[in-house]
């Protein structure tokens, strides 16, 4: 997951519906998921819907029903469906809506969504959103941007002292779920807290590690989500084995300690001690969990980690290969979800940094895999891609959105709300929900799309364009640690052999004089 505080503000009203307008001159939403016919481009625009020029547009609909996006349905949702267009709204005057009194009118169109959600997809794409002041925060969030599937924090992240889940909340939660038709026991995804590690050898520490997990876990079934995605842990240099088998130990008694909830074990990118970044591993664990827990237990693939752990996921015969090592080794039906991530850093670098859709090493290919993978209907989809930008820009600030891994914790220290920034300083980043909105647009669009057809290849193009930059940047700085790794062994290999050379120096001595 990316790295804001559950607590952080960032979905609040007054923060990014004015510096996030959409584009919408020619009377279609930007928004809106590209048609299938042959003459139509692309529309999916991300650069225009992180600009700050805008009017607002009107949501597709409003009311979800979400129920039959079932087995009868077809994959690709219809044209019909698909050329339904968001209605334009009168531009609406850039006023502060602090300062400025609202119309009634004005409130209505704030509390328009970003994007009007896709249904009767097979395909459920969200967000990592923000729960800020109450759980059922993140249905509205979700909805914002236009999202079928949700992810969020259900306390803070960084923090072992949390207020129990309130009453109210749980059931403002739960009724929100039905009226907007969102199925918590499938689309509902929530993240663990980066600081807990199950794996943990440290007796006190693997108390507290294990009553926060259990207390999430019930928070879950308070909340009907049923998926609970968490990071495996960290060895903590102890033997690989031994971690594992603490890790299945205290699985089992969270299982055997709750009814319906199942833990959902996230791909890693494998640096360090870091557990799960071999599909291996988790085999390996599974190995440790009596089978009658099995389908209590589940595994989220996180494009970006498994990718920087070395796994191809972008040509169609990479991908192929590693969902059959996934079945293999793991068995398809343990994938209960996936994070949707691109990666600024290049395969095999072991590096967790987020990139947006399209602009890193996996690239759009990677996606169109995934988004027309038939193993993948019906699992919550989520993204966890860079969102900050400031106002005017369209470059995301931060060096991506890390993954809680430790390889990036720096990353994560950055303050969401920054002291006062001094005289002359540029504008302050803000998060922009509609990069999310356009990307779930984005990826929804390439459901049966031809990667070999000219709308593929543009927008493949144009998103690769988009993070060149960055992507050479990171290349760089992978070369550079190769070469350095490569002169390490080198040395080491030198002083081992002069060592030997020694030895072999001495030993002919000795026997020389024998
Ligand atoms: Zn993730
Ligand atoms: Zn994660």
């Amino acid at each position: 997951m990316c790295c804001q505080e559950s607590e952080s503000p960032m979905c609040e009203d007054s923060g990014f519906k004015v510096n996030h307008k959409r584009n919408l001159s020619n009377g279609t939403s930007e928004l809106s998921p590209p048609r299938r016919s042959k003459r139509q481009k692309s529309t999916t625009n991300l650069k225009e819907l992180s600009s700050p020029e805008a009017s607002e547009l009107e949501p597709e609909e409003f009311t979800p029903a979400l129920k039959e996006e079932v087995d009868d349905k077809p994959l690709v949702d219809t044209a019909k469906e698909k050329k339904k267009k968001a209605s334009v709204k009168k531009p609406k005057e850039d006023v502060n809506p602090k300062k400025a009194r609202k119309s009634k009118k004005d409130q209505e169109l704030e509390s328009m969504p970003l994007a009007p959600r896709t249904k009767g997809l097979r395909m459920f794409v969200g967000a990592h959103v923000s729960a800020a002041k109450g759980v059922f925060n993140s249905i509205h969030n979700t909805e914002n941007i236009g999202g079928n599937a949700i992810a969020l924090f259900l306390k803070s992240q960084r923090k072992w002292d949390n207020p129990a889940l309130q009453d109210d909340h749980r059931d403002q939660f739960r009724k929100l779920c039905l009226e907007k038709g969102y199925d918590a026991a499938k689309h509902v995804l929530p993240h663990g807290s980066y600081l807990v590690n199950l794996a943990q050898n440290d007796k006190a520490k693997s108390k507290q590690a294990y009553t926060s997990f259990l207390d999430d876990l019930r928070r879950c079934e308070a909340l009907g989500i049923t998926l609970y995605n968490f990071h495996p842990g960290s060895t903590n240099q102890t033997p690989l084995p031994e971690a594992l088998s603490r890790l299945a130990e205290m699985l089992v008694q969270a299982i055997t300690e709750t009814t319906t909830v199942v833990p959902v074990l996230e791909t890693m990118c494998g640096h360090g001690n870091t557990i799960g970044g071999a599909l291996s591993e988790f085999r390996d664990l599974l190995a440790l969990i009596p089978k009658q827990h099995h389908s209590r237990i589940g595994i989220c693939i996180d494009t970006c980690h498994s990718f920087a752990a070395g796994y191809d996921l972008t040509s169609p015969a990479g991908f192929k290969s590693f969902l059959a090592e996934f079945d293999e080794l793991i068995g398809i039906q343990f994938l209960r979800a996936l994070h949707l991530n691109d990666s600024k850093a290049p395969r095999g670098s072991k590096r967790d940094l987020h990139a947006n859709i399209g602009t890193g090493f996996l690239g759009l290919r990677a996606f169109h895999n995934i988004m027309n993978e038939p193993r993948f209907e019906g699992l919550p989809m989520v993204l966890e891609t860079p969102i900050d930008r400031v106002p005017g820009q369209n470059v995301a600030i931060r060096d991506g959105a890390a993954d809680g891994s430790e390889s990036e914790s720096e990353k994560k220290k950055q303050p969401k709300k920054g002291p006062k920034r001094p005289a002359g300083a540029g504008a302050a980043a803000v998060p922009d929900p509609g990069v999310w909105a356009a990307e779930i647009k984005l990826l929804e669009s390439l459901i049966g799309m031809d990667p070999e057809g000219e709308e593929f290849r543009a927008l493949e193009a144009r998103l690769s364009d988009e993070g060149r930059a960055e992507r050479e940047k990171h290349q760089g700085q992978y070369d550079r640690k190769l070469e350095a790794d490569e002169k390490k062994k080198a040395k080491e290999a030198g002083k081992a052999k002069g060592q030997k050379s020694l030895m072999d120096m001495m030993k002919q001595g000795g026997a020389a004089k024998e």
